[in-house]
């Protein structure tokens, strides 16, 4: 449903930090949107990143790319929100919860005063609960306002495999689910290289004895990814903004594309209510449909364990 008004492929990301300029560099590289706008309170920092990126005009595809408004929701396609403030060394996400619950409600203030009907992308974090607030608070469909999720998790997922098993990781099939945070599970049971299942890929490479000990360092690893670069470079904004990338092209290019994205569950898994990452379809309507896959029950039971998470968290927040 975005409205008849909406400017076709016209991106506004809102915070032009670490998280905010990456993505807006990537995008621009991509050449999936006509039209990318930078909001920041901070209106310096917001214009001193238009200006370097828009110097890089003559070498990416055609794109325009502004200081933007509130006015911009307007017309925009997509919204994606990384404004609010980085997680800080030895900060869980979910310490961030109370400072970042109110810089998204103003957001989607403004967005629904501009009576816009963009597909909001939320990835301030705490990502799943912030979906949630944002939902709440605008009473949109689940649909048009989800989260980045697990999209970045499961591309690090995906990577620590490819290197354990010498496999490129385009043929590496892998998903990160629930919280994007440290009650996130690794859905081992969906896990493929090129159609192989993972186990039957250990089994066939006589590498069973190890596997035990190597799966839980590879999950540990993709959990404590975050933690390490704040900890090394003060911020992740890289792979994250790759990540954005993939889930705006699936909006902008009606992909149809299965990503793990936060999205309010309704029932599926036996979970009510709850925002977080499940394989979902994202198309120019944002979410399209939320996949029921065939966990295994200890992975059921995991993604419950992460729902119960963020649901107290929630209670936190409106204590
Ligand atoms: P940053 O501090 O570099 O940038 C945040 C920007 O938001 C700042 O420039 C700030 O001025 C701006 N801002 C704050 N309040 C605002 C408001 N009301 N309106 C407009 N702009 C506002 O932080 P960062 O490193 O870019 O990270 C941004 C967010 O993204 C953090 O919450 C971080 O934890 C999160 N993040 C999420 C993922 C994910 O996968 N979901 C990955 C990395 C980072």
């Amino acid at each position: 449903m975005p409205s008849d008004r909406s400017t076709p492929r016209k991106v506004v990301i809102v915070g032009a930090g670490a998280v905010g300029a990456t993505f807006a560099y990537a995008l621009a590289q991509s050449g999936a949107a006509n039209s990318i706008c930078l909001i920041d309170q901070n209106q310096k920092l917001a214009e001193g990143q238009v200006a370097d990126l828009s110097h890089g005009l003559p070498y990416y595809p055609s794109v325009s790319i502004t200081n933007g408004t509130t006015e911009d929701y307007g017309d925009a396609q997509v919204v994606v929100i990384t404004a609010g403030s980085a997680q800080r060394p030895g900060e869980t996400r979910l310490d961030l919860l109370k400072r970042n619950a109110s810089i998204i409600e103003g957001i989607m203030d403004e967005i629904i005063e501009q009576q816009s009907r963009a597909i909001v992308v939320i990835v301030t974090n705490p990502v799943d609960v912030l979906t949630q607030v944002a939902l709440r608070h605008s009473r949109w469909s689940r649909s048009h306002i989800f989260g980045s999720g697990t999209v970045l998790d499961s591309a690090r997922f995906r990577y620590f495999i490819s290197q354990e098993m010498g496999v490129d990781v385009k043929s590496v099939h892998a998903y990160i689910l629930g919280e994007h945070g440290d009650s996130e599970l690794p859905a081992w049971s969906l896990t493929n290289l090129g159609g192989v299942a993972i186990q039957q890929y250990v089994k066939s490479n006589g590498l069973q004895e190890q596997w035990p000990k190597r799966s839980r360092e590879i999950f540990e690893a993709v959990k404590n990814s975050a933690y390490h670069i704040i900890d090394y470079k003060g911020a992740t904004n890289f792979a994250v903004g790759q990540a954005l990338v993939r889930i705006v092209q699936a909006i902008l290019r009606d992909s149809h594309s299965v990503l793990t994205v936060s999205i309010q569950l309704r029932g599926e898994y036996g979970i009510e209510g709850v925002c977080l990452s499940v394989p979902c379809i994202v198309s120019k309507d944002g979410v399209e449909k939320v996949l029921v896959a065939d966990l295994s029950e200890e992975e059921q039971q995991a993604l419950k364990h992460s729902a119960s998470v963020l649901k107290d968290s929630m209670k936190g927040l409106l204590e």
